[in-house]
């Protein structure tokens, strides 16, 4: 996975299958700062399924967690994308300038 041609901003852990493990899926913080309980049926530490099939419920911190880090993600991700954007007109902008000076001369 070498020679791979990426946008600025872009880096390799962001293809898919290269990220980093995390954030927990149930309080969205990274593994580091999550605190979610381990599973009493599977030892599992933030895992949907035990939320779903294995009885754990979620607590007011870990909904109130899951909240404010889906607000800053989502906040991440504009942020990003009004990023891209830019380098996208910029690259327009100068490609419209380069046809400019190249095009047809006039007598
Ligand atoms: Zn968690
Ligand atoms: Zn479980």
């Amino acid at each position: 996975m070498t020679g791979w041609n990426l946008p600025p901003g872009c880096n390799v852990s962001d293809l898919p299958g290269n990220e980093p493990e995390g954030p927990c899926e149930i309080c969205l913080m990274d593994l580091d700062h999550c605190a979610c309980p381990q599973c009493t049926t599977c030892g599992a530490v933030g895992d949907p399924i035990c939320y779903e099939i294995h009885g754990l419920e979620r607590s007011d911190a870990q909904l109130i967690s899951f909240e404010i880090q889906q607000r800053l993600y989502k906040a991440e991700a504009e942020a990003e994308y009004r990023y891209v954007e830019e380098c996208y007109n910029e690259q327009i902008r100068q490609r419209n300038e380069h046809d400019e000076s190249i095009g047809p001369q006039k007598d």
